[in-house]
């Protein structure tokens, strides 16, 4: 070899490995003392000097920010198992970019963090300091500074109220005397966000720094979703870095909540995940039962009872009733009294309560069990029913959800709007493969109650085989086993459409249909061709009598002046009211309270439902699609 020439006897070849080793060790030293620089890639936050009087708890671990990049391998901590669905393509990839270790000797503050300096373009810094809420006259200045959008209305004024400040107490008294063992796992808190207001982000974080206990705070990862708010770019950055235990992750793509939440969960260390979003207060006292009962068995996933956090106010609004979380035949979620059957269950007032499904606005779940068992679905789009996947996806594998009485947090419940179209449509999609992997037959069910999603799932076939094969692996249980034994309710008897689909005109072979373009609150109800792509002509006459208006599950057949329109339902009234109907065996059907049956009359181009005497002319029968007469249970 050509190193060996020069020097052709034994102590040459020695003193030369000799000089070789004391030159790779004077290299190793030289590179020590002199670290590589800061890659130039960095924003400018990343590289500023801190000031040396900032201070930070050290024990409480480093912050860190990490950037994302498109061109490198992804590596999952060493100490995870494997996951199973998460399809890493779909993932950014991580580069975890620990930030320079601050000076150790400043600020060493027991018991808190300290917020060293606030950006001063901040309308909360002039905010007096008060406990909670809004007052009238904060709404009031606000209103008349400028003509504001209800968004625009809702920053203002969270911006004027404190980053940290107390909640009321709304926990029952034996809450209080209950007490945490040493032992808890440690929690990461995953805060994941889009373009969400400064205010309300950085309240969320400050609440739970100010709330969870150290020694079971891990950590609190931040995902910014791809913001395009200035503010939330390096103004974040500088403000994150002096945060101790506050971690940032920025995405490069919009992944939408689900799958930011599973981004942050790849980085996150605490032995728990609580997935939190990003206009959220907690309450003291709120991590600890999450905790615990996870620290009992592993499998339970867990919520607290979620506040109202009212977005004209920011008013606390605690709930008072013991609640559960449930689902419909729509695949939406709703907090619902807890039954008597359950109550009478609880040996106490601050026992868990066994829910079908938890919220979507915070969760709790042992890290390695989410990876376990599949995560979420990282097929679903932006957000919507992924709580609801996770809760049926943990009762039917083995594990248990509930919502635990003595944890509270509050989340800002934002303006009555209505989603906006992209989110309407990820959220469909959503429930088209929730239902398709975990309800089995029970599927049709859910097609019936939503027409949109059954178009939509025959026009975009989703694919979920990755996700039922999940479920083969796993070992689940069938969705009717959920119905059976967790919740029962789903399907009484008296809501189960009897008759459904179109309802057609035997006199003038048209279909019942609302043309309204958006309100459809009070929506005159009309005759139009029959056509399988209106969801506005899918009905449903339930057990109660009453003609449900497919698409939106609340409006129901009513009358005014004589006149068909669309009212919302009815919940709760008199034996007979305004909205029942009966579907006689002769195709009338009679408005049960005026005993007038529903016609359809021609004036001019229009073809509207009115109430006249019966007498059985071919414009006052009627026919459903469909007459469902299979007990879905
Ligand atoms: N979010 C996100 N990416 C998205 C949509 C939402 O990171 O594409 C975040 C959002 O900022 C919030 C959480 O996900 O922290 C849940 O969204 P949101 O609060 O709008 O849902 P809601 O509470 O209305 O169901
Ligand atoms: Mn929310």
């Amino acid at each position: 070899m050509r190193l060996r020439r020069p020097c052709r006897h034994g102590p040459c070849r020695l003193q030369f490995l000799l000089l070789l080793l004391m030159l790779g060790g004077l290299l190793l030293m030289v590179a020590m003392r002199h670290p590589p620089p800061h890659p130039q890639h960095l924003p400018p936050a990343q590289v500023m000097e801190h000031s040396p009087e900032a201070g930070y708890r050290l024990d409480f671990g480093e912050s860190q920010e990490w950037v994302l990049e498109d061109d490198q391998e992804y590596s999952p901590l060493e100490d995870l198992p494997p996951f199973i669905s998460l399809r890493e393509d779909q993932l950014l990839v991580v580069v975890p970019h620990p930030r320079a270790r601050r000076n150790q000797s400043q600020g060493r503050r027991g018991g808190s963090y300290r917020l060293i300096q606030q950006p001063s373009r901040r309308l909360d810094e002039e905010a007096p300091e008060r406990d909670w809420g809004a007052e009238e006259d904060d709404y009031r200045d606000v209103s008349e500074e400028e003509e504001l959008s209800p968004l625009r209305l809702e920053q203002a004024l969270s911006a004027r109220i404190p980053l940290q400040r107390a909640l009321p107490e709304v926990r029952h008294p034996l809450c209080l005397q209950q007490r945490p063992g040493d032992s808890l796992p440690t929690a990461s808190v995953i805060l994941c966000f889009h373009d969400e207001a400064w205010s309300t982000l950085l309240r969320t974080v400050h609440s739970v720094l100010d709330t969870a206990p150290r020694a079971f705070l891990k950590e609190i990862i931040l995902v910014d979703d791809l913001s395009e708010q200035g503010q939330l770019k390096s103004a974040l950055s500088e403000y994150v870095a002096r945060l101790e235990g506050v971690k940032l992750l920025r995405s490069n793509k919009r992944l939408g909540a689900v799958r930011a939440r599973m981004l942050g969960a790849t980085r996150a260390t605490g032995d728990v995940l609580v997935f939190m979003d990003s206009h959220c207060e907690c309450h003291p006292g709120w991590l600890e039962p999450l905790l615990s009962r996870i620290a009992g068995d592993r499998s339970r996933v867990v919520s607290p009872v979620i506040d109202v956090i009212d977005w004209k106010t920011f008013r606390y609004e605690p709930s008072t009733d013991l609640q559960r979380g449930v689902l419909d035949w729509k695949l939406d979620f709703h907090w619902e009294p807890l039954p008597e059957r359950e109550r009478k269950g609880l040996r106490s007032p601050t026992s868990p309560i066994r829910s079908p499904v938890v919220p979507g606005g915070v969760v709790a779940i042992d890290r390695h069990y989410f990876q376990n068992t599949g995560a979420y679905d990282p097929l679903m789009s932006l957000q919507g029913a992924e709580n609801l996947e996770l809760s049926l996806k943990a009762w039917l594998c083995g594990g248990s959800v509930e919502i635990l009485p003595c944890s509270r947090v509050g989340h800002l419940y934002r303006s009555q709007d209505t989603p906006s179209t992209l989110d309407q449509e990820a959220a469909l999609q959503n429930k088209v493969r929730l239902a398709e992997t975990w309800l089995g037959s029970f599927k049709d069910t859910f097609y019936r109650h939503s027409p949109e999603a059954f178009s939509l799932s025959k026009a975009e076939q989703p694919d979920c085989t990755e996700r039922q094969q999940l479920q083969r692996r796993l070992g689940c249980r069938t969705f009717h086993w959920f119905l059976a034994h967790i919740y029962p309710e789903l399907y009484p008897s008296e809501r189960r459409p009897r008759f459904s689909g179109k309802l057609h005109n035997t006199g003038l072979g048209f279909c019942a249909d609302c043309r309204a373009d958006r309100e459809l609150l009070g929506c005159a109800v009309v005759l139009a061709p029959c056509s399988d792509s209106r969801w506005q002509q899918h009905l449903e006459h339930t057990g109660r009598k009453e003609i449900h208006f497919g698409g939106m599950q609340h409006l129901c057949f009513d009358v005014q002046q004589e006149q068909v329109i669309l009212q919302n339902c009815t919940k709760e009234g008199p034996a007979i009211h305004q909205q029942h109907w009966d579907f006689q065996g002769n195709g009338m059907l009679v408005h049960i309270i005026s005993g007038k049956c529903m016609e359809a009359i021609v004036q001019e181009n229009n073809k509207d439902l009115y109430l006249r005497p019966c007498d059985g002319k071919a414009s006052q029968l009627w026919q459903f699609d469909q007459v469902n007469t299979v007990d879905e249970r």
